[in-house]
């Protein structure tokens, strides 16, 4: 059994809206489009030693609109557009299912984030939860970890529309990825 100061706190981010244009369903690579300021914010995070994990709802693969193997190949190109300007993502996790088909990935459920804590040895408690939809906070609280809500993808209308009815605010609100990340490294210390 590791000693429990082993276990390490994680950043976990979301996608679509988040890391890339919110788009629909991304059903074809040529609509990834990264924002901008993705590749810095990751190598600051990757140079404080904080895992950098990618948990992505993707329900478009149960419902037919495109197949598992594009959600591998978007990702091939995140990776790479990442590693030419030496940034890293340390793993990707993503829910393929419906609502319907009541998983225990699909976000906010926190399987993905258990799945990455024991194969990672994670400490979700101190980790963070970095997306543009409730359903990212609600992942953060469910998991103990702390949310933080960004402007970018759904982040300006969820905040617009829908902030007054959530049961739990964001632990802070963000700009961005880039301001997320200065958020987090503060609260690491
Ligand atoms: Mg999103
Ligand atoms: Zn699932």
């Amino acid at each position: 059994m590791p000693e429990l100061q082993a276990l390490r706190p994680a950043v976990f981010i979301d996608r679509d809206g988040t890391i890339a244009e919110e788009v629909g369903y991304l059903n074809h690579v040529s609509r990834f489009r990264m924002f901008p300021f993705v590749a810095a914010a990751l190598r600051r995070l990757n140079e404080a030693g904080c895992p950098v994990i990618v948990v992505t709802n993707q329900s478009g693969v149960a419902r037919g609109y495109f197949p598992e193997s594009l959600v591998h190949e978007v990702h091939q190109l995140m990776m790479q557009q990442l590693s030419k300007s030496g940034a890293r993502i340390d793993a990707i996790y993503y829910c393929p299912h419906t609502p319907s088909e009541n998983c225990n990935c699909r976000k906010p459920r926190t399987g993905m984030l258990e799945q990455a804590a024991r194969e990672r040895a994670l400490d979700l408690r101190r980790s963070f939860v970095v997306g543009d939809r409730h359903a990212d906070v609600e992942l953060a609280r469910n998991a103990h970890a702390r949310g933080v809500l960004v402007r970018t993808g759904y982040g300006e209308g969820e905040l617009a529309w829908h902030a007054v009815k959530w049961p739990t605010p964001p632990d802070f609100v963000a700009a961005d990825l880039a301001e997320a990340t200065d958020w987090i490294l503060r609260q690491l210390g």
